[in-house]
């Protein structure tokens, strides 16, 4: 079943409660908290990361760490806030040490994301790193080759570009992150989204003023 097959069965309250019951993988053993998603359920953009940690297991909420703060920026970049898209993982639990979630958990998890991307219906996807390219556009993704260019699936533009966490770590790949926000930009602006930077920092993020631009 696809996607766009779960929408009538689910509201997004009752898939949250059904997931917070979870533990159809070993994750749902060692979680503190499900990180089922956050933002914007009506947005056009989703952003899938690959799995919480420490800090996201933590507070039950994506991307809160210093990665999360890196995302901040490259969305104010494109005009956009953390409330304007959706932000989501492959897998709702964490895994042990941070280790990359398993070929099995991310096909136990799958279904979870398909029921949320049914209910959002957003035009753009978002893939934030290998494990999540590989699991939704295909499994010999390779992010260093092929991030930045769009595929069309079940309907939707999917791209995909480095894991935030991969920029921290490499700060030389992130000229190509940033361009491949501008093509992300590019998207929003032909589906009539404004992504104005200067319309975004002139009202109440005036401590963003100085972030450099794309
Ligand atoms: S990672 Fe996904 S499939 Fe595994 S227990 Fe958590 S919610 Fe369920």
């Amino acid at each position: 079943m696809n996607n766009r097959e779960y929408r009538v069965m689910d509201s997004f309250e009752q898939l949250k409660q059904d997931c917070s019951n979870c533990s159809r993988c070993i994750l749902g053993a060692t979680r503190k908290n499900l990180v089922f998603g956050t933002g914007n359920e009506h947005s056009d953009l989703v952003f899938v990361g690959e799995g919480p940690g420490e800090k996201e297991d933590q507070q039950g909420i994506p991307f809160v760490g210093p990665a999360g703060q890196l995302l901040d920026v490259m969305l104010k970049l494109i005009g956009l806030r953390r409330e304007d898209v959706y932000i989501c993982n492959i897998v709702k639990c964490r895994p042990p040490q941070n280790r990359d979630p398993a070929p099995d958990e991310r096909e136990a998890c799958s279904q979870w994301l398909q029921r949320q991307l049914a209910l959002i219906d957003p035009k753009i996807i978002v893939c934030l790193g290998r494990i999540s390219a590989t699991s939704l556009i295909s499994p010999t993704f390779k992010i260093t080759k092929e991030h930045g260019q769009w595929y069309e699936i079940d309907g939707r533009k999917v791209i995909a570009t480095y894991h935030p966490s991969a920029l921290l770590r490499d700060v030389s790949k992130r000229p190509e992150a940033f361009a491949d926000f501008r093509e992300i930009r590019s998207a929003l602006r032909a589906l009539g989204h404004p992504c104005d930077p200067l319309s975004f920092y002139s009202s109440e993020n005036k401590e963003t003023e100085n972030d450099p631009v794309l």
